[in-house]
């Protein structure tokens, strides 16, 4: 009863929300990762930004103008992770709070030794459980390409918005039916094992092997960071996360219930490989 209700809301809103054609396309002409999705994944992924943006709000802070191109963008960097997953995957919380760059959040947090701190250093992004994603804007614009950037902040905290759907954020989402949490973890922490083995080896040799580091070292900092940093790769650069940890990669894939990397495959074999492959 409930669902059916849901569910004519969410047809409802799809016919009195549309997106401007225009707004729609700049949106996605600024994420290249998108290149490899077709049209009708690029559709279905219209209608997830679009719910998106009627549930959620997407307001600025310290006075900054969010501009309807900054919420699309936004919305659909969050969506992309959503796209086979439950409509209630991001349920239980409201805000996405925009800062104009990195910012210090005016809040105090417990250390594990009960000690009360306000946070002292500017972060770019962060995800509350219950609460807000909260995201730097220049942030947003330098890693929505992340070919140049190494990285992907809206994808990264949308992750742990995931992860955080069964309890605190510890690198084991809600898993969909037929996925068991014992294989998770075997699987997520013989990989996390095996990256932190790498990372230390870089630091004693001063560099990572082909210069620069394909998957964030900022991966190693704990399990829950290695499944967001992952998510990134997973999504923006899919083959390197296959090519290294093909395991984990089909633990991904099965978990988001798409295979990015089979998307450049077949780009590829039809001789039509998107520019940003990588
Ligand atoms: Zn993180």
């Amino acid at each position: 009863m409930f669902e059916r209700f849901r569910q004519w809301r969410r047809e409802r809103v799809l016919a009195t929300h549309a997106l401007p054609d225009p707004l729609w396309d700049e949106a996605v002409a600024m994420l290249s990762f998108l290149d490899i999705y077709d049209e009708d994944e690029r559709a279905a992924l219209r209608d997830r930004v679009v719910l998106f943006l009627a549930e959620k709000g997407i307001v600025g802070a310290q006075d900054f103008e969010v501009t309807p191109l900054m919420r699309v963008v936004i919305a659909i960097q969050a969506c992309v992770l959503i796209l086979k997953l439950p409509p209630d995957a991001y349920a239980g919380w409201t805000n996405v709070v925009v800062y104009p760059d990195e910012f210090r959040p005016k809040i105090e947090y417990e250390d594990e030794n009960g000690v009360v701190h306000l946070r002292d250093h500017e972060i770019a992004g962060e995800a509350w459980q219950g609460g807000p994603v909260l995201l730097s804007w220049a942030d947003v614009e330098r890693s929505r390409d992340f070919e140049t950037a190494g990285m992907n902040l809206v994808i990264h905290e949308f992750a742990h918005k995931l992860d955080m759907q069964n309890g605190a954020a510890d690198g084991v989402p809600l898993l969909r039916p037929g996925m068991r949490a014992d294989e998770w973890r075997r699987i997520a922490d013989t990989t996390y094992a095996a990256f932190v083995a790498d990372v230390e080896a870089w630091e004693a040799k001063g560099e990572p092997p082909d210069g620069e580091p394909l998957i964030d070292p900022y991966a190693a900092d704990a399990p829950e960071e290695f499944f967001a940093v992952c998510s990134e790769v997973f999504f923006a650069a899919p083959d390197v996360l296959r090519d290294a940890y093909p395991d984990y990669y089909r633990l991904l894939a099965r978990y988001y219930g798409q295979d990015p990397a089979a998307r450049y495959d077949a780009a590829d074999a039809a001789g039509a490989a998107p520019a940003a492959a990588h």
